[in-house]
């Protein structure tokens, strides 16, 4: 019976740059904002809508995605499809506009280990990028 031998930080780091890029690509586009999906007398703090952030309305019109759905909770007072107000902000605040800043410090850490032919992490930033590479990647939680 042959191990899978187990992967350096590197191929750790790239694995989580390649799905960064992969889940990002086609996203509506950042930053995201998340508000109640309707207003009602009672207090439903479970139905959020997440969207594009409504621009300007600058001369030439809006800038694409402009207050595009991304995800709606409740719309017809379905509660099965609810999230809480906490987890809302959190899908907002990790829009994918956050994926190429992620995927370039973690591709520049991958290539520092490359360059070094080192297989451990020294650096407080190494240890960081690859803590962020593993929860990506689903090994941490
Ligand atoms: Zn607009």
């Amino acid at each position: 019976m042959t191990t899978t031998p187990e992967r350096t930080p590197a191929e750790e780091l790239r694995a989580a740059v390649k799905l960064l890029r992969e889940v990002a690509d086609g996203t509506t586009r950042g930053p995201w904002v998340c508000h109640p999906t309707i207003t009602r007398d009672d207090e439903n703090d479970y139905a959020w809508t997440i969207c594009r952030t409504i621009c300007e309305g600058t001369g030439d019109g809006c800038e694409p995605d402009c207050g595009a759905n991304v995800l709606t909770t409740g719309a017809e007072g379905c509660e099965e499809d609810n999230v809480s107000g906490a987890d809302a902000a959190w899908i907002a605040l990790a829009h994918p506009a956050l994926a190429e800043p992620l995927a370039e410090w973690l591709e520049d850490t991958a290539g520092d280990f490359e360059a070094e032919h080192r297989t451990e992490p020294e650096m407080s930033n190494e240890f960081h990028a690859l803590a962020v590479a593993r929860v990506i990647n689903g090994g941490a939680s």
